[in-house]
C-alpha cells in the first residue's frame, strides 16, 4: 500500500522539482506550474513534473552547441545531449541531467 505523502512532503518535493528546473527563476517556474491551474498539493507537483522550459545547454535550437560566438549559440551541429533535441526539458530530463553532472561532469569540463 502506498503511504500518501504529506502536505510538507508534497512541498518539498515542488522545491526540488523548481530548484533542477531550467526555468530562469523560481517566480517563472511557479508562474508556469499555476498555468496548469493545479488544484491540491499533489495537483502542484505533478504540475511542476510537466512543465518544460527552453533548453539552457542549446538556447532552445535542439542542437548540440560548442560554443557562444557574439552570442549566438554554434557548434558542430548534431542532437543536444541535455535535451535530446527537443529544444526543451521537463522535469525528467533535468533529472537525468543532474544525475550526470553529479557522476559525470568531471569527466569532461
Ligand atoms: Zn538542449
Amino acid at each position: 500500500m502506498a503511504t500518501r505523502k504529506t502536505v510538507e512532503e508534497l512541498r518539498a518535493l515542488y522545491r526540488a522539482i523548481r530548484s533542477r528546473s531550467e526555468a530562469v527563476d523560481s517566480a517563472v517556474f511557479d508562474a508556469a506550474v499555476k498555468a496548469l491551474n493545479p488544484k491540491t498539493p499533489a495537483g502542484f507537483v505533478k504540475a511542476a513534473q510537466r512543465v518544460t522550459f527552453p533548453c539552457r545547454r542549446c538556447a532552445g535550437s535542439g542542437e548540440f552547441v560548442t560554443m557562444m560566438v557574439n552570442g549566438k549559440p554554434t557548434g558542430p551541429g548534431g542532437i543536444c545531449f541535455r535535451c535530446g533535441g527537443k529544444g526543451a526539458q521537463n522535469d525528467a530530463d533535468a533529472k537525468r541531467n543532474r544525475y550526470f553532472d553529479e557522476h559525470f561532469a568531471g569527466m569532461y569540463h
